[in-house]
């Protein structure tokens, strides 16, 4: 058997929507995109959805909407996958590496309250592998200390906090849609938020600071003369991909649903495995299950590395845990040295298991048994 770490739901039904979406001629950030962003609102609850090429550039442009440029500094978790911490440089800015809690491996409001100084403008919390982090404690600090507070939702869709969807919290909430992420659009983002102004200014620049929008140009029965009123970007959204995302939100609740029964079906199985911890998902949280992570504790009869081994050998790919950020060449280049235990320990000693719609009983089963048996159990 071969198993892969993830794969993303699609079938006929989004190839048909991308095929009729070509035949209409409109291709890029047109009636379909528009679509998508009003349901998309719909969906998590929040005022406005800017739909945009990705989720770097979707917090890339939130950065810069909130003023963050060179001299400031922004708090990031290091563990999370790169493109957080990029995002900060490609704003002109200087990422600060903060830690995560151990039981969440969610970033820890008590060290970004450590990490603040005179330069910090904003914080990007991480709602890692799509378990919501402690929003409102974030909050509560951010607003004392008069910063903005970014969501990186790129692994959260659908996911939720305190009974809302993710999405319908902050100003700025940015998700995914690349295939590794629960739903997708091939690549694909977007930013909810629940100010108008904002809207508006993440719409002017993802469009080369263009004033009026093609949609709204073409539909006119009056002729319109644009204006570039700032230096934008090219951050659309094609209209193919929000074809296909429509048709990904349709099943999205479906999607968690399944990805929940197999998360339980691995949590009910491993319970009694002393050597290892696993998921821990807090009260007033909902997670989507993007990934399923599993600690190796130091009394486990085989290494983390060796585990990984021993699983692709039988035809089970797994991934290392979260990265961190601040050990890569990228930031260690920059002269970053930081010491930060528990991201580190965690990144080194965690393994992430496939999980994915549709997994056949026979498949989750065969990763069950294997995992166990290498564990000696
Ligand atoms: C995947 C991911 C991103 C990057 O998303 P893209 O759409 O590939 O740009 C950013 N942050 C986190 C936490 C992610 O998991």
């Amino acid at each position: 058997m071969k198993i892969p770490i993830a794969k993303p739901f699609l079938n006929e039904a989004e190839a048909q929507l991308a095929y009729d979406t070509i035949l209409t001629n409109w291709v890029t950030q047109g009636p379909q995109v528009a679509a998508f962003e009003e349901e998309f609102a719909a969906y998590t609850g929040a005022k406005y959805a800017i739909a945009v090429s990705n989720c770097t550039t979707a917090l890339h442009l939130s950065l810069v909407v909130a003023g963050v440029g060179p001299g400031d500094e922004v708090i990031v978790p290091s563990m999370s996958y790169i493109a957080t911490a990029n995002c900060v440089i490609h704003a002109g800015a200087t990422p600060v590496f903060a830690e995560v809690c151990r039981e969440s491996y969610n970033i820890d409001p008590a060290d970004v309250r450590r990490k603040i100084t005179s330069k910090t403008k904003a914080v990007i919390g991480v709602h890692q592998i799509g378990l919501p982090f402690k929003i409102n404690e974030v909050r509560a600090i951010c607003d004392e200390h008069q910063l903005v507070l970014i969501e990186d939702a790129a692994c959260a869709a659908g996911s939720s906090y305190n009974n809302r969807k993710i999405g319908s919290h902050s100003d700025y909430v940015c998700f995914s849609f690349h295939p590794r992420k629960v739903i997708t659009t091939g690549d694909g983002g977007m930013i909810t938020t629940q100010n108008e102004k904002i809207a508006q200014r993440l719409k002017l620049l993802r469009q080369h600071g263009m004033s009026v929008n093609d949609r709204v140009r073409h539909l006119s029965q009056t002729v319109i003369m644009e204006e570039h009123v700032e230096v934008g970007y090219n951050y659309r959204l094609t209209d193919i991909q929000a074809a296909v995302g429509r048709e990904q939100l349709k099943k999205l609740d479906w999607i968690i649903e399944e990805r929940t029964k197999i998360a339980n079906q691995y949590l009910q199985s491993f319970k009694d495995i002393d050597c290892i911890e696993l998921p821990h998902v807090p009260e007033h949280v909902m997670t989507n299950w993007q990934s399923f992570s599993i600690y190796i504790k130091g009394n486990s009869p085989i290494s983390r590395n060796d585990l990984m081994q021993r699983l692709l050998d039988v035809g089970i790919a797994t991934r290392r845990g979260v990265m961190t950020s601040h050990r890569e060449h990228a930031f260690t280049s920059l002269g970053y040295n930081n010491s930060l235990p528990i991201s580190e320990d965690a990144c080194d000693q965690s393994i992430i298991l496939p999980l994915f719609v549709p997994m056949s009983q026979e498949e989750i089963g065969y990763v069950i048994s294997h995992f166990k048996s290498l564990l000696r159990h």
